[in-house]
């Protein structure tokens, strides 16, 4: 919906011309084209009774409250009289409609109206302070962050359950940390090994004591790798049932728990356990990840909805391929230079939307000629 234009973070798609120049269209007409479409497809997308579920979404890493504010004024309108009253096709069927929201963390937390760098209360969804984020003994269900809300949400039309946590970047900030402690563990033992093990290892040979340095540690760190890799295929499965969840429930507080496990047992005792990573290292999406997936799931489990369909890696594909398209030097649609990029895309899209509805090929042969070659073969 939003689109931040690469090259100057202020050109940000809406400004008063270009509203005049019809560049940003109506969610409501798009569906009245789209939903003939979609109704009669091959692949049932739609079905008489079907509540419409709408993802808004954003990627802006630099967008700012009030530039988006504008954004959400021209179309909060139109999505609480969608929302409350659905829409009435050319058949005259009516349709429900709900909307959702998924974008990254920072752009969420615009979206919501909280202050990113509150960081005492980071959460989206919960009051939970920052130093309780590994404490797996406390409950958080999905609410609202009722310590740092400075503004207005900017679409109150979406319900705080159904702002959906992106599972693209769930998997790759939680997988940044883990990378990040492996390479910091591997450093750390090279440096060790090299300098001090093999001296205590030699003094305590010499006095004649066996002594050996714990390898425990990394089975542990394969474990915690393995284990979040497991959870994460799970929560990405298009169905999933509701045993599953409950186990997934339980078994990631047991991986927090295991991530950042401290040290118990004595020292160099036969039964002492190494901890792995400090409280610290918890990462506001492995609180995330632990306290409010599960609930998000049981919640889109009942609407018939997996959580692969918030991935923001649809988005980012989009955000390529227009990046790649518009931003490249060629510019569509014979050089408009004196039009925004933005207009560009717009145009672009609706000779898709024209191209969908008349059934037109897209698609041609690529061939390469080659001159030195008498013979060209098609
Ligand atoms: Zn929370």
């Amino acid at each position: 919906m939003f689109h931040e234009d690469y090259n100057n973070s202020d050109r940000i798609l809406v400004d008063e011309h270009e509203i005049g120049n019809g560049a940003y269209r109506s969610i409501k007409s798009l569906l009245q084209i789209l939903i003939p479409i979609w109704k009669n497809s091959n692949s049932l997308v739609l079905q008489i009774g079907d509540i419409i579920k709408l993802k808004l979404g954003g990627d802006g890493r630099k967008e700012k409250y009030d530039t988006l504010e504008k954004v959400a004024h021209i179309f909060n309108d139109q999505l609480s009289e969608l929302q409350e009253n659905g829409i009435y096709d050319n058949d005259n069927i009516h349709w429900k409609i709900e909307f959702f929201f998924s974008a990254d963390w920072k752009f969420m937390y615009i979206i919501m109206g909280l202050n990113a760098l509150n960081l005492k209360y980071f959460c989206l969804y919960c009051d939970c302070e920052l130093n309780n984020r590994w404490n797996m003994n406390l409950q958080w269900i999905i609410n609202k962050n009722t310590k740092d809300q400075k503004k207005p949400v900017l679409f109150p039309v979406i319900k705080q359950e159904n702002y959906i946590p992106d599972e693209l970047h769930l998997l790759l900030r939680i997988s940044d940390v883990l990378m990040e402690c492996f390479f910091n563990d591997l450093f750390k033992k090279k440096e060790f090994e090299q300098q001090i093990k093999n001296q205590i290892e030699q003094v305590m040979k010499d006095i004649k004591i066996h002594f050996e340095f714990f390898k425990s540690k990394s089975n542990d760190i394969q474990k915690l790798w393995h284990d979040f890799y497991e959870l994460y295929t799970i929560l990405r499965k298009p169905f999933i049932t509701n045993s599953e969840i409950n186990n997934l429930k339980i078994k990631a507080k047991e991986w927090i728990n295991l991530f950042c496990r401290p040290n118990q047992g004595q020292m160099n005792s036969p039964l002492q356990v190494h901890g792995l990573y400090k409280k610290e290292d918890v990462t506001p999406y492995m609180h995330v990840f632990s306290q409010h997936i599960p609930e998000f799931l049981e919640k889109l489990n009942e609407k018939n909805l997996s959580i692969r369909y918030f991935s923001t890696f649809s988005l980012e594909k989009k955000n390529h391929n227009q990046v790649r398209l518009f931003f490249s030097g060629t510019t569509m649609g014979g050089g408009s230079k004196e039009k925004s990029v933005v207009y560009d895309i717009m145009e672009f899209e609706n000779r898709q939307l024209y191209y969908l509805l008349n059934d037109t090929p897209q698609k041609f042969q690529m061939q390469n000629i080659n001159l030195n070659n008498k013979e060209n073969k098609k």
